[in-house]
């Protein structure tokens, strides 16, 4: 746990037991406090001990974020409110029917990740009176800090990212790579079933005209606030889209391509990592199929 702001705590989830790979941050003002993003229920007894550090209870969180339906974000969600039923989970309109039933987001999870999933930890059912939908620019107040809601789509299309600010800071959720400190590159996260390009690029437009001071990512920590950050991010994104194409057009097979890709990883940067982590190959994997599906049914 550590604090990034006068009111934001940084939780490292620990998730499938890798540290700095999946955080959540912790909002607390004078009279509520909020989660924003949870991580995988495998990891909520570490969150739980963090909140602890910070000097709460489960109960004492009043409001859980999950910034979108990923289960990396909101794969704790069902689990938490079953160790604090007064909590209420604060989604965007799209993601409510998921939270109520978790049926198709299992079996997807399920269909993308195979065996890995099982380390997810179980998502249940959340019930009716736990879950409350936010409009964007929505406003929550919790004393002297609050929420206000942001929809980001693009990643996925019921994403949405929080921006808080009392402390000028913004929690982006996927819309921004990911950057871990233990590898030397950005890494697109742009996974199917519903990769959005044209929405992800507007979302980090949107998102870079609020010029907060700091950027809360949840892969991982936070960021200083810059125009070039937004505009390195969109380049990543558009470069990426053309690395996919090209694949395309030469009708690579996806693991061949995956595989040629993660190896470019590998030798660009050979000098500081000895190889590309599994859970980063996962999601490089990932991102490329979703770019990929965007691109077919582009076509
Ligand atoms: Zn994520």
């Amino acid at each position: 746990m550590r604090r990034v702001s006068e009111h934001i705590y940084l939780l490292d989830t620990y998730a499938l037991g890798f540290v700095e790979f999946v955080a959540a941050y912790l909002v607390v003002g004078s009279e509520s406090s909020a989660l924003v993003d949870i991580g995988y229920a495998s990891s909520l007894p570490r969150v739980f001990e963090e909140l602890g550090e910070a000097g709460l209870k489960p109960t004492d969180v009043n409001y859980v974020v999950p910034t979108h339906l990923h289960l990396d974000h909101a794969g704790g969600a069902s689990q938490f409110i079953k160790n604090s039923k007064k909590s209420i989970i604060l989604c965007h309109p799209r993601a409510v029917k998921h939270f109520l039933d978790p049926s198709k987001l299992n079996a997807s999870v399920r269909e993308f990740y195979g065996d890995l999933a099982s380390s997810f930890g179980l998502v249940e059912p959340i019930p009716l009176e736990n879950i409350r939908s936010v409009q964007e620019y929505e406003r929550i107040d919790m004393g002297d800090a609050s929420l206000r809601f942001i929809y980001a789509p693009g990643h996925a299309p019921h994403q949405i990212a929080v921006y808080v600010e009392e402390d000028q800071a913004l929690i982006t959720g996927d819309a921004v790579s990911i950057d871990l400190p233990s590898f030397p590159s950005r890494i697109p996260t742009t996974p199917p079933p519903s990769y959005n390009h044209l929405e992800a690029i507007e979302t980090l437009m949107k998102l870079s005209k609020l010029k907060a001071k700091i950027i809360l990512r949840p892969h991982f920590g936070e960021t200083a606030w810059s125009q070039d950050y937004f505009d390195e991010e969109i380049s990543l994104l558009e470069s990426w889209k053309e690395n996919v194409e090209e694949y395309l057009k030469k009708g690579s097979a996806i693991d061949d391509a995956v595989e040629e890709i993660v190896n470019q990883y590998s030798r660009k940067f050979k000098n500081k990592i000895t190889t590309v982590p599994f859970y980063l190959y996962t999601t490089i994997k990932l991102s490329y199929l979703g770019m990929e599906k965007y691109l077919r049914e582009q076509r």
